[in-house]
């Protein structure tokens, strides 16, 4: 794996995606998402996967994975549907060990064609997070420097990107549609009505590997500092930021005034 200057790197011998071209894009409306959550509506993931990558007619599109407890099904969908797709993995360099592992375990398993990292801008960490501690007093700002800008940066480009995001996670994902509009870039959210039970059917009826942390307790895995073992009965991403009036990273809702105390805002 070799970084590039914009702090990606491939992890395959396809062609890094170039960076710092002009974006001109087409931008999609909500008309767009509109008319294809109607036309796959009772159509399964596989299907409508297969049937938008055959078509080739979404532009650029790439899968943005954490490499997470469920991530694995995704990755699969989406492999089995095409393994050209690119896969974006966002390396905050504060990820488990374990997590790396899985990651490079369902690349091979899936037969992943493009993958490639993408990680903070070491300027920015040097500038707001020299001591690699600003998770401790700053999450929002933490997230934003090592989640937010390096997404951004990687989805530049980007006509659509692919996520895992799933309805049933947490009270704060209800209602997700497959077809969202960000920006002006689609977003595909393939999982978005499956619950928790459709995720460990596809598990094992296709017999895919799980994260090496789940079997501990670790429900939902982020970050190594940021992430603990869910106790039963609690929500699957109770362990995410415990402690913190905080739920999610910046890359799906955008943090905004979430917080009303002062001491917890980011200071940039
Ligand atoms: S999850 Fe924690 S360590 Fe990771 S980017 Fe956010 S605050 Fe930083």
């Amino acid at each position: 794996m070799t970084d590039t200057p914009s702090g990606a790197s491939d992890m395959a011998s396809s062609a890094a995606r170039k960076l710092d071209v002009i974006d001109a894009r087409p931008a999609y409306t909500q008309a767009d998402a509109d008319a294809l959550n109607t036309r796959f509506e009772g159509v399964d993931a596989q299907t409508m996967l297969r049937a938008l990558f055959a078509e080739d007619e979404l532009g650029e599109i790439a899968v943005v994975s954490s490499f997470g407890t469920e991530s694995a099904v995704l990755l699969h969908l989406v492999a089995k549907a095409d393994p050209a797709i690119p896969v974006i993995f966002v390396d905050t360099l504060k990820m488990f060990p374990e997590t790396l592992d899985y990651r490079d375990t369902l690349i091979e398993a899936f037969g992943i064609k493009n993958a490639s990292i993408v990680t903070p801008a070491p300027e920015t960490l040097t500038e707001k997070d020299e001591n690699g501690l600003r998770w401790s007093f700053d999450p929002d700002g933490c997230c934003a420097i090592r989640k937010v800008e390096p997404l951004a940066r990687a989805k530049h480009g980007l006509d659509a990107w692919i996520s895992g995001r799933k309805a049933f996670q947490s009270v704060t994902r209800e209602n997700i549609a497959r077809f969202e509009v960000e920006d002006g870039r689609l977003k595909l959210n393939p999982l978005g009505d499956w619950v928790k039970a459709d995720l460990d059917a596809y598990f094992e009826e296709h017999n895919l590997p799980r994260h090496p942390l789940e079997a501990e307790g670790y429900l939902s895995v982020g970050c190594a500092p940021c992430t603990s073992k869910v106790l039963p009965g609690e929500d699957p991403r109770a362990g995410r930021w415990r402690g913190w009036d905080k739920t999610e990273c910046g890359i799906h809702t955008p943090i905004d005034g979430a917080d009303d105390d002062e001491a917890n805002q980011p200071v940039f």
